[in-house]
């Protein structure tokens, strides 16, 4: 094999597939990921991919709203689970690494992209709204092993 071809196979292949930043888009609608994990499989950014392009029409159109554009970040220096800034998601890289089936955990966060609020109050409505979100139109809930929890009297609106 020539050093060019070993060069390309070996350092800028993998570079290509792991450490940069792609830009998909579809009817419309575009998703910027931007990936800072060498370990983030292709398997979970095609799930993440899917979920986007199926997930945001659905919920523009249920909210009224036309919000066609996310940045989703894969990064392995958050520390919480996901979390959205306008239409900025991060997502810890180390949640999605072992929680693989757990990617409605971004329908939860475009739905927050979608609801676009100028503050993030009252909080609980906020969140409750985008677990509503995900409930509705999650992908793989069920697989996911996530569910809203069930009714309990001691529950206050609040508790979200
Ligand atoms: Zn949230």
């Amino acid at each position: 094999m020539s050093i060019v071809i070993a060069l390309l196979v070996f350092i800028i292949l993998p570079y290509y597939l792991t450490g940069n930043v792609v830009v998909y888009t579809s009817n419309g609608y575009k998703l910027t990921i931007e990936n800072k994990d060498d370990s983030f499989s292709n398997e979970t950014r095609q799930h993440l991919i899917d979920t986007y392009f199926k997930v945001m029409p659905e919920m523009n159109a249920y909210f009224g709203q036309n919000k066609r554009d996310a940045r989703l970040t894969i990064d392995p220096g958050y520390k919480g689970a996901a979390v959205t800034t306008g239409s900025n998601i991060v997502l810890s890289a180390e949640f999605i690494r072992k929680y693989p089936e757990s990617y409605d955990a971004v329908t939860h966060e475009f739905a927050h992209v979608v609801q676009s609020y100028p503050k993030y109050d009252p909080s609980w409505l906020v969140e409750g709204i985008a677990d509503f979100a995900r409930y509705k139109w999650g992908v793989n809930n069920k697989k996911g092993g996530w569910s809203l929890p069930d009714f309990k009297s001691d529950q206050k609106y609040t508790d979200a």
